[in-house]
């Protein structure tokens, strides 16, 4: 028997993304939901048929999903919280209502969403629904049966998807009303008879085999779960249909212990991020006769995979195991990909041949298990020349920016003094009351900004008319900030796309795909840029605006950045050259332009980094070497000023248990930090742990159109002043304003601006 090819998953997005189109227009009230449903089933013969076409022998179904693959489980298990089933939605609503939350106030209906969370170290945002000690599971929609026969309608085999039980409840969210003790784990026994009937039901259908995704084996508690695993692996053995587990996103380290001893047929690995993991596991599996799935080409990266390389990894199984052992895989699902090269024009043909999107990576799968069984074609000749042809550009390299990053001191990662000597300098320089107030930058982004953005990019409107339009509104947002009598204010940048996308243009070492989208969570999707060469600033990027804005007021104001770390997060790093280089090479870029705002007048200057924590890697003792560089970049962006300039960074989150003395390490002078969970908690952590710089904990939460009350943020602030010592206490609203109105956002800075003066009188 020949070796196979397999694919784990696949993009949901569709051709011209169909689906996410189709999704909104559903909730949209614009198609009712049978059309929903038939354009699913378009989107779904659409993916299989892909898969098939590239030739490749294992085709993934059930991983189709409208909104998330885990909020699927639970739905389909009958895990649907009481304040959802109580609205008397359709069911299709119901579960979209768990997925993002439903407001009717016409109907009545007021349902928050369960709580997302990041998917392992993924952009990829999970539904967790809410477990409790009394939850009953029951299998009300066969979703992976259904997908199976669908397929199957269309004479194409599938190999059946879901996520392992042990997973699925490492993932869920234990309800806030439940025992403190209680895990989702704790329910296995109720949840393994479920999937004994799934499986049985695929097999009855006809299934020759099923795919069980357990990525927690990559996590440092899943080495606890030996006796878990193999007693639900021993009653899911009981349908008596091949079971592959897969794993991805790293390594699954000591946990091949017990995993070479489950009753399957074949354990799946990421071989992309740690390819030194196949010897121990080849070792591991050979008595048993077990196969080995081998996760080649990275579902992470859209980089073309050397395809010789993985051939003779490859080759080292087949030699272990044998042929009929052996299938060759992704790393991972591909739903961290765009979907196809094909659609983009505006690639120069050399850098389409260094790419690999979710298309090109199936036909990568084929191209290797071929190769492996004695045919290198045409398509192993191509990928061979192509590998050659970017090895060659990765040579070329920028020597300046290499040398900068060679000739880095530890003396450019420091302020010129430390944080109490500094705060005084600028209590001096930028004469802030106390509580003083800010916003985190952002605006609200109208439609009219939107409009002129787009009209300039397809030449309807001209440089200057542009400039000019942002510049009104830069004017606009200004004089609102001083009406509404803020402290310390900002440009509002109107002029940014998003975020990262912003800089990476107006940098050297990107590119951009046109229709690279990648789902973030639900339908939302966001196109992240490729680094493809060393980074450079070629010339300053913000300061026009921010020097326009302070040029029409009096009252100091704050630059805006997005943080190295960020932008190398939220792009797609390339494969040839460390992160740490990458992050290093972004850093002195926005050192750069951190002197060129503090040398045009600007006083205060926040370099944003939402994404270092979500950077962390999954494995403990890979932390400090991430969080050094990453600490490091961060400084090393912000430290080239003199001590008048006051440093704020800004995260979207409060989690910070686990790496206070980084954030300490920051050494940013001002930092703000998410709403929803700054609460005391929070702050006496903050306290046990002596944090010393200043701190704005958001006052309200911007990712809801509810006007916070004077008094709300009154109480907010007398609580902080119990914790964090009050000339320490910054105050503004938790994230940016971009995705909210007008209205909404001058009602609630009102609140804040009202409730900042109280405390000054009062507090
Ligand atoms: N400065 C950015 C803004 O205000 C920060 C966004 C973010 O933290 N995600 O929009
Ligand atoms: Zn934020």
């Amino acid at each position: 028997m020949p070796v196979k090819s397999a694919v784990l998953g696949y993009p949901r997005v569709g051709i011209n993304r169909a689906q996410k189109k189709a999704t909104e227009a559903y909730w949209a009230g614009k198609i009712s939901e049978q059309e929903l449903q038939t354009a699913s089933q378009a989107v779904r013969k659409s993916r299989w048929e892909a898969i098939k076409a590239a030739g490749v022998d294992i085709i993934p179904s059930g991983d189709f999903t409208l909104y998330d693959g885990l909020l699927d489980h639970s739905f389909n298990f009958n895990v649907v919280p009481e304040r959802f089933t109580k609205q008397g939605l359709s069911p299709i609503d119901t579960y979209f209502a768990m997925g993002r939350g439903r407001q009717d106030r016409a109907k009545g209906i007021d349902v928050a969403a369960n709580e997302m969370g990041k998917f392992f170290d993924s952009n990829y945002h999970i539904v967790k629904v809410d477990h409790a000690p009394n939850t009953e599971f029951k299998l009300v929609r066969n979703q992976w049966l259904e997908e199976y026969k669908e397929a199957k309608d269309l004479g194409i085999e599938t190999r059946p998807v879901l996520f392992g039980p042990i997973t699925y409840l490492a993932l869920v969210r234990a309800s806030r009303d439940a025992p403190s003790d209680f895990q989702p784990l704790d329910l296995i026994d109720k949840l393994v008879p479920i999937y004994v009937e799934v499986l049985k039901s695929l097999k009855e259908a006809g299934a020759q085999y099923v795919q069980l995704d357990e990525p927690i084996l990559v996590t440092d508690k899943a080495e606890a779960y030996g006796d878990i695993y193999k007693k639900v692996y021993a009653e899911l053995a009981t349908a008596e249909i091949p079971i592959t587990l897969t794993t991805a996103y790293g390594r699954v380290g000591k946990s091949l212990d017990y995993l070479k001893d489950l009753p399957i047929a074949s354990l799946h690995l990421d071989l992309n991020r740690e390819p030194e993991q196949l010897d121990a596991a080849l070792d591991a599996l050979k008595p048993s006769g077990k196969g080995i799935e081998l996760g080649l080409i990275s579902g992470r990266n859209i980089w073309k995979n050397d395809l010789a390389a993985s051939k003779k990894l490859a080759e080292k199984a087949v030699a272990a195991l044998g042929a009929d052992k052996v299938v060759v895989s992704t790393s991972s699902s591909l739903l961290h990909t765009p979907l196809s090269l094909k659609v983009e024009t505006k690639l120069t043909p050399e850098q389409v041949a260094w790419l690999a999107f979710a298309d090109e990576k199936c036909e990568e799968v084929a191209t290797l298990a071929a190769a492996l069984n004695g045919e290198e074609n045409e398509a192993f000749k191509k990928n061979t020349k192509d590998i050659a042809a970017r090895r060659e550009f990765e040579t070329t390299s920028d020597s300046a920016v290499r040398d900068r990053v060679q000739a880095i001191t530890p003396e450019m990662s420091k302020r010129k003094s430390d944080f109490s000597v500094r705060s005084k300098v600028q209590a001096e320089a930028i004469k802030l009351p106390k509580f003083p107030t800010t916003t985190i930058g952002s605006f609200p982004q109208t439609k009219e900004i939107r409009v002129a953005r787009a009209k300039f990019g397809k030449g309807e409107l001209t440089k200057e008319q542009y400039e000019k339009a942002m510049e009104d509104e830069i004017k606009s947002v200004v004089d609102i900030q001083e009406r509404l009598d803020l402290d310390l204010l900002v440009h509002g940048e109107p002029e940014r796309n998003d975020m990262v996308q912003y800089f990476g243009e107006l940098l050297n070492g990107f590119i951009f795909t046109q229709l690279g989208w990648v789902q973030s969570y639900g339908s939302r999707y966001v196109r992240p840029p490729i680094v493809v060469s060393d980074i450079s600033r070629p010339a300053p990027m913000t300061v026009r605006w921010s020097s326009y804005a302070q040029s029409v007021s009096k009252k100091p104001m704050k630059g805006m950045l997005t943080g190295p770390v960020t932008i190398l997060n939220w792009s797609f790093p390339r494969a040839d050259v460390s992160k740490e280089i990458q992050a290093k090479q972004l850093a002195l870029a926005l050192r750069d332009e951190v002197v060129d705002l503090a040398n045009a007048g600007i006083s205060a200057i926040q370099v944003d980094e939402p994404a270092i924590r979500e950077g962390l890697p999954l494995r403990k003792e890979d932390w400090d070497a991430y969080l050094n560089w990453a600490v490091e970049s961060f400084r090393l962006s912000t430290s080239g000023v003199e001590d008048k300039t006051q440093i704020h960074s800004h995260f979207c989150y409060s989690d910070f248990d686990d790496i206070f003395p980084h954030i300490q390490a920051l050494d940013a002078d001002v930092i703000s930090i998410e709403a929803s969970k700054a609460d005391l908690k929070l702050l006496d952590t903050f306290k046990a742990y002596g944090y010393k710089n200043d701190i704005g904990p958001g006052v309200y939460d911007i990712h809801s159109p509810r006007v916070p009350s004077e008094q709300e943020i009154k109480d907010k602030l007398t609580a902080f002043v119990k914790v964090i010592p009050a000339e320490r206490l910054v105050v503004n609203p938790d994230c940016g304003l971009k995705t909210r109105a007008w209205k909404e956002t001058e009602e609630s800075l009102t609140n804040l601006v009202n409730a900042a003066k109280w405390a000054r009188e009062n507090l």
